[in-house]
């Protein structure tokens, strides 16, 4: 799978995917990234790709034009026009679901705006789809970037050693992970819950998912309307949703 980041700081981007599991999986040729300086497209003296809002306005706005040329190189390059997922707060907010998804893809360009963002121009000739990771407003779109690429990465087949534990971790059937134990078995007094230590797989898958439920239950009430459960497990719920309002 390819990433293309379209960025004011290639540096930012490429030095945190460079690091760990994804550097790994650039490593071995199973994800690429690669970082495209919308500066390289300035096309002045300056090598200035922002100006001051039409109607006035606090902040500077990145111009469309040197957008515009970086995304049709990438194209070039590519011989195709690739999904374009613009990083804003203005987006639909980005969860494993739409990770799913996009980790369908082949290749995706990533747009990274900076100062109060991108000539809507710009946006509206390249974007194909417009992605948040939160309501808050950060100085870039680097970092959100980074994140989801980091995210769809992990679904690419062979980037984890252990494919399974992106198979079953949390939000895999709208559920939160169960609690997590390793060595020792004792620690300050706390012990790893006796069924870890047993040996039977059946049990700890129960005792796995029903950790997942009362979990989810109590961080993420809201997941539960949608979750995956069977008639035993929605049993079980139920019982505990009846615990709670008795309390
Ligand atoms: N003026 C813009 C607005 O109010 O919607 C915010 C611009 S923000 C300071 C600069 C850039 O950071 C945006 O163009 C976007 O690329 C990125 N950005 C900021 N917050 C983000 C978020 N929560 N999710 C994704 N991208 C974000």
């Amino acid at each position: 799978m390819n990433f293309y980041i379209m960025t004011l700081f290639p540096d930012m981007v490429m030095g945190g995917l460079s690091t760990s599991i994804t550097g790994r999986a650039m490593e071995k040729g199973l994800i690429s990234v690669e970082a495209v300086n919308i500066r390289d497209y300035a096309g002045n003296k300056h090598n200035s790709v922002d100006d001051y809002p039409y109607g006035g306005g606090a902040g500077m706005v990145m111009q469309a034009p040197p957008v515009w040329d970086c995304y049709e190189d990438v194209c070039t390059r590519l011989g195709k026009r690739p999904r374009v997922l613009y990083m804003t707060p203005q987006g639909q907010v980005f969860n494993q679901s739409i990770a799913r998804e996009l980790a369908k893809e082949e290749d995706l360009v990533f747009l990274c705006g900076h100062y109060e963002g991108i000539d809507e121009r710009a946006l509206e000739a390249i974007c194909t789809d417009y992605l948040s990771i939160g309501d808050y407003v950060l100085t870039g779109g680097e970092l959100p970037a980074m994140v989801m690429i980091d995210c769809i990465s992990r679904l690419v087949p062979g980037v984890l050693n252990n494919q399974v534990s992106a198979d079953i971790e949390s939000f895999h059937d709208n559920l939160l992970e169960y609690p997590q134990y390793t060595r020792p078995e004792e620690f300050r007094g706390m012990k790893v819950p006796e069924v870890l230590l047993s040996g039977h797989h059946k049990k700890i898958e129960e005792w796995r998912r029903k950790e997942s439920i009362k979990r989810t239950l109590k961080r993420r009430p809201d997941l539960l309307a949608d979750a995956n459960l069977d008639k035993k497990e929605r049993m079980f719920l139920e019982e505990l949703l009846a615990i709670s309002e008795s309390l």
